[in-house]
């Protein structure tokens, strides 16, 4: 089943394009990676597809439907330092969120909707801090909880820009886990990365982009040396060599 399609996607700032013409046709219950160099727009096409940013062109649809017929179903966690973490709630007014599509407007949650939202902390392992200000968690925590505020939302498709970004190991792993089973539910779940080490462990699918769409498919089909360089330009060589990540 198609759960995303994105034809024609052009979206600029100040009239210069950030990225152009990309198509795509994004499976259902898939770990999807969207992967490209600093400044290749892959928070750009996220937000897009998103309907957070205007369009020069394009449509997307959500199985078959546009957005806002089915936001429920879509949740989004942005990247780590796009959120003002000294707004002052604690973690479980937070991850209570997730709840606001569900609950009825003027509404409040009920013991259903707490009881998911505990459910979600206990998931990320952070239920001993739910009563915490969100101000006084670690990076890694604070990951965490934006997983957990997803989790509640009970969503059919995850958006996640850089979750591994400055985060411990050991939360890192736990996402992934997590991102595994999510899959194994059906879930498709797409996931900006910058750091190529791990592509071929994360990722079904994957999106390379820079500015246009380089290339999109099966990993072990399109992760190879050339398409890479073609993604990375001259950037890449200092930092990894293509053999290492292929190989
Ligand atoms: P990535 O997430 O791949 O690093 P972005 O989608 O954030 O890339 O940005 C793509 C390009 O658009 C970059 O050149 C960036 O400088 C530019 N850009 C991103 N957001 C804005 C904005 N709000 N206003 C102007 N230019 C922007
Ligand atoms: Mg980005």
């Amino acid at each position: 089943m198609i759960a995303i399609s994105a034809k024609n996607l052009t979206v600029s700032y100040n009239r210069k394009p950030a990225i152009k013409g990309i198509n795509l046709n994004i499976k259902s219950g898939r770990v999807i990676g969207i992967v490209g160099p600093n400044g290749a727009g892959k928070s750009t096409l996220m937000k897009a597809m998103l309907g957070l940013l205007p369009v020069d062109t394009g449509e997307v649809k959500f199985f078959d439907k546009p957005i806002d017929s089915c936001r429920k179903k879509i949740s989004y966690i942005p990247q780590r330092e796009q959120f003002d973490w000294d707004f002052p709630i604690n973690v479980t007014e937070l991850v209570m969120m997730g709840r606001y599509a569900h609950i009825a407007r003027f509404g409040f949650p009920n013991n259903n909707d707490k009881q998911i939202v505990n459910r979600a902390l206990e998931k990320v392992g952070m239920y001993d801090y739910r009563k915490r200000q969100i101000r006084f968690l670690s990076g890694g925590q604070q990951q965490r909880i934006f997983l957990a505020r997803s989790l509640a939302q009970e969503s059919e498709i995850y958006f996640m820009d850089e979750p591994f970004v400055g985060v411990d190991a050991k939360t890192e792993m736990a996402i992934f886990e997590l991102l595994k089973e999510l899959r194994e539910a059906g879930k498709t779940i797409l996931v900006v990365h910058h750091d190529l080490a791990k592509v071929k462990d994360y990722f079904d699918n994957l999106i390379l982009i820079n500015q246009t769409l380089i290339a999109y498919g099966e990993t072990n089909d399109i992760f190879t040396r050339e398409n890479i360089e073609r993604a990375y330009g001259g950037k890449l060589t200092i930092l990894q060599k293509t053999e290492e990540l292929v190989n």
